[in-house]
């Protein structure tokens, strides 16, 4: 959906919040007390009541927006701007576009969406041909008093490790093959924040991201020595020169991952790399799709925000 079409489908308050009820009607309103299904809408009060035990139901109870006082207009035009464009958006920035006076609220907002998207890739599993690598990304350790969450401050360097798997499929048809460089096809990618290189911790990570019995490659670190009895794996010490055309793409996700949280955001916090790498991930798994605001829209709406801690 490009700006003109965003426009004319919500160009208004009234108009995000219909569309907004209009999908959480088609997902279907939930009692949280009693589990029951059918309701009457009070209009004047803009909630549900259930018809089993008069429980009522906020339109953004359960959904992203939940505890939210920012317009539903202010979380449309963020879904928009963060689906629609290759690049990502600093807080600041989408602060400035929506003319709002304070910080806080949006940056909270954009990573509550963050959130939404990697919640929506753990469902993806990777499978087939793969390939693996840890990246050391550059994070920020924020001095935060735990009662003042999400709040920002003075922070030392750190580095913070990322485990690092894509899809990457050979490209048999050799007519296709000569046209490009990599001789490998990306499929769906993964990144995940992990507290150490530790067998132990990076093991189960590998099983969650990959699908049993694919083909997973890699260099020779030893951290990948616990996934021989699930995977076809190959893991040697690649020379220099042989990576590009052993791991093709994971190298490539890492250094753009990187790039784009240089120039856009520049100093993230460790606390919140993943929320970044989330919306990094999203949106490359996303490449070849379409109606990417829509499919955002629903998955915003269907999770309920309670149990995503
Ligand atoms: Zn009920």
């Amino acid at each position: 959906m490009n700006l003109l079409d965003f426009n004319k489908y919500y160009p208004d308050e009234a108009s995000c919040k219909s569309a907004f009820k209009s999908q959480r009607l088609s997902e279907g309103v939930v009692c949280k007390k009693c589990n029951h299904t059918s309701h009457y809408w009070k209009k004047k009060k803009e909630q549900w009541e259930c018809k089993s035990c008069s429980y009522r139901t906020t339109l953004k109870s359960g959904t992203v927006m939940e505890n939210s006082k920012l317009p539903y207009q202010y979380w449309f035009v963020a879904m928009h701007l963060l689906t629609s464009t290759k690049k990502s958006f600093s807080a600041k920035e989408i602060q400035r576009q929506l003319g709002h006076n304070r910080y806080q609220p949006i940056w909270e907002m954009l990573h509550k969406i963050r959130s939404v998207m990697g919640l929506r890739d753990d469902k993806y599993i990777l499978r087939n041909e793969t390939e693996l690598d840890d990246g050391f990304f550059e994070t920020v350790s924020i001095n935060r008093n735990k009662k003042e969450a999400l709040k920002r401050g003075r922070g030392s360097q750190r580095q913070t490790t990322v485990l690092v798997s894509t899809e990457s499929e050979t490209i048999k048809d050799e007519s296709i093959s000569k046209k490009h460089s990599k001789k490998k096809r990306l499929g769906f990618i993964k990144m995940k924040v992990i507290t150490s290189l530790k067998i132990e911790i990076v093991t189960p990570v590998i099983k969650s991201m990959v699908e049993k019995g694919s083909v997973i490659v890699s260099d020779g670190s030893t951290s990948f020595n616990g996934i021989k009895d699930d995977y076809l794996h190959s893991g040697k010490v690649i020379p220099k020169k042989e990576i590009s055309k052993v791991l093709p793409w994971v190298h490539t996700v890492i250094s753009n991952a990187k790039r784009m949280l240089l120039d856009i955001h520049h100093r993230v916090d460790d606390d919140f790399s993943q929320n970044y790498l989330n919306e990094y991930v999203y949106k490359l798994n996303r490449r070849n799709f379409k109606c990417c605001f829509e499919r955002l829209l629903i998955t915003s709406v269907s999770y309920r925000w309670n149990s995503l801690g």
